[in-house]
């Protein structure tokens, strides 16, 4: 039986949560606003030097007036490569000051990832560090590439204070000299272009405030065209979710900022609510409980894995977690284990949300107060319409009862893909998003993710895109066919496992080719074994396919 068409919308605890509605808004509006607003409030690095937003906001109007200074006009893209440091968030909104587009770069990025993202979105100016992981590829890029400048901050600004031992041994350890070379700036001489930059009319719900690239539902990655609204609306949702905005708020950053999750729940929200940021560079257990400690944060927002390995660190039966008050975790599912044993552990909620970059990235959360449904995403958070879609054909509602693919429409949705219009037929339906998630709405309207069209694996928050793995495993002169799918991991919710077929007469095994393969592959690619096979699944027109060794695995995960 086919249903008629059922369209939810938030039942938030807030009453006024269905009507809410986000007036345009730019992000050099919202953080302007919120310095003046707030110009005592700080931000503190990972060596716990205090910048407040009224020295921040400095910075960040320098930063614009060194960029137009430097060619920069309105709708340019201006590249951060760059870890969580100062710089990012004064590079991130000086750049939407300055009229340009950021584009966020990975800093675990290749020089070949970062020229493909380079060139694609034609990014002219990129903020890097000069950090040994950071400025070897961001040079190589430059010379290869059509990048014309690199402005580069100095590793010992972000570092502990000069004299100490800690600050010999990490200079040594990741700093790398500032080749002479007209194509570079220092990124404090950046700083030295005056405080007055050209104001640049900016139309919020038109002019794009963030490229962010992701696979999207086809694994060659696109441009994802954030709004300054689409930023700003979304800050302003997931503000909304908090029964307290009000409370102070110390979050503790250790969400990578180049990732668009970090970019809302971290970044702009703590701005848009005047609250305290403690920017860690990476995650490592010991470091982020020390610092939750030290510095008394409110709020960790987070990846599953991130909670699963807290739980696992030995020195957490010693840490005071009384401070924590709201944690929102993301990106892939969180298993119940692990959000009822944090929530005991800490006292503080733990709470599923759900998006993706192409929806700036928050549409559902579970609420903080009120029924929380262990399972689901929660519901879709204010101001955003949920529905489900026939897998098939999109235009009409599934059967009955059926689980569907989830389309979302609200004011975090955003533009379109950058310079793909044949991208944008695919994954609009009538102005609905399409998220390549199959899913089912229940009675309240809360979300639960059954399954996923797209292919992609989620290794902890990362997206790892099976065809780039098998691409790999192509080059294997012993594999035949390859077909690689994520299986249950207990500590990073998938992870990639190969399944090959190989050439008649190779005596090769599944170990060796795992040991080949792995290094040649990226962090979160790596897979977790390589299982030989006569056969591999193919569809009825012999196209090799995944649907049935994900079913096989997930049985066997079930059973065990
Ligand atoms: P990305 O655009 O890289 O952020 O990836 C978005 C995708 O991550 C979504 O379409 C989902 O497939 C997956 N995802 C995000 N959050 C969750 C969640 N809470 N549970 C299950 N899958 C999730």
């Amino acid at each position: 039986m086919e249903s008629s068409e059922k369209i939810w919308k938030t039942r938030y605890n807030h009453p006024s949560a269905w009507e809410q509605t986000f007036p345009p808004l730019s992000m050099v509006e919202m953080v302007a606003n919120s310095a003046a607003a707030n110009p005592q409030a700080v931000m503190i690095d990972f060596m716990g030097r205090k910048t407040s937003y009224g020295e921040m906001l400095h910075s960040i109007r320098r930063v614009a007036r060194g960029l137009q200074d430097m060619g920069i006009e309105k709708g340019d893209r201006v590249g951060l490569f760059l870890p969580n440091v100062p710089h990012y968030v004064a590079a991130y909104y000086g750049a939407m000051m300055a009229g340009a587009t950021v584009v966020n770069y990975s800093p675990l990025y290749t020089a070949a990832e970062l020229e493909h993202q380079v060139e694609d979105s034609g990014t002219k100016i990129l903020f890097t560090l000069s950090a040994k992981a950071l400025l070897p590829t961001a040079l190589e890029v430059l010379d290869n590439s059509s990048l014309e400048r690199l402005v580069v901050g100095c590793v010992a600004e972000v570092l502990p204070p000069a004299k100490s031992v800690l600050f010999r041994l990490f200079k040594r350890k990741e700093t790398v000299a500032v080749p002479h070379d007209p194509r570079l700036t220092h990124y404090a001489d950046l700083l030295r272009h005056g405080e007055d930059p050209v104001p640049v009319a900016i139309d919020p719900e038109q002019d794009i405030a963030l490229l962010q690239y992701t696979g999207g539902t086809t694994g060659r990655p696109k441009g994802a065209m954030l709004t300054h609204q689409n930023l700003t609306a979304n800050a302003r949702q997931v503000r909304l979710i908090d029964p307290h905005p009000e409370a102070p708020d110390r979050i503790l950053a250790v969400l990578p900022f180049f990732h668009v999750f970090a970019n809302t729940c971290v970044l702009n929200r703590t701005v848009l609510n005047g609250g305290e940021m403690v920017m860690l560079p990476r995650f490592d257990g010991t470091q982020v409980l020390a610092a939750l400690q030290r510095t008394r944060a409110t709020s960790l927002p987070g990846v599953p894995t991130m909670y699963q390995a807290l739980l696992d660190h030995p020195a957490t039966p010693n840490i005071d977690f009384s401070s924590l008050r709201l944690c929102i975790s993301g990106g892939a599912p969180l298993p119940l284990e692990v959000k009822q044993r944090f929530e005991a552990m800490t006292g503080s909620k733990l709470v599923e949300g759900y998006g993706l970059t192409e929806s700036s990235p928050v549409v559902c959360s579970n609420p903080y107060e009120g029924l929380n449904k262990s399972g689901t995403v929660g519901q879709p958070v204010p101001g955003t319409r949920v529905k489900l879609v026939d897998r098939e054909d999109p235009t009409r509602p599934p059967p009955e009862g059926e689980p569907g693919e989830l389309v979302f429409s609200g004011p975090q949705i955003m533009k379109g893909y950058w310079q793909r219009p044949d991208a944008d037929e695919e994954v609009f339906v009538d102005g609905w998003l399409r998220t390549g998630d199959v899913g089912l709405i229940d009675e309240d309207g809360y979300v639960k993710i059954v399954d996923r069209l797209k292919d992609m694996i989620a290794v902890g928050g990362f997206k790892v895109f099976p065809s780039e793995v098998e691409k790999v495993l192509y080059h294997h002169p012993a594999v035949k066919e390859a077909l690689v799918i994520g299986i249950p991991d207990h500590y990073r919710g998938e992870c990639p496992k190969a399944f090959v077929t190989l050439q008649e007469g190779s005596g090769i095994d599944g170990a060796a080719l795992k040991d080949w393969l792995n290094p040649q592959l990226g962090k979160h690619e790596k897979v977790c074994e390589v299982e030989v096979r006569l056969n591999l699944p193919k569809t009825l027109v012999g196209k090799l396919s995944r649907k049935e060794l994900v079913a096989e695995e997930r049985a066997k995960a079930e059973a065990a």
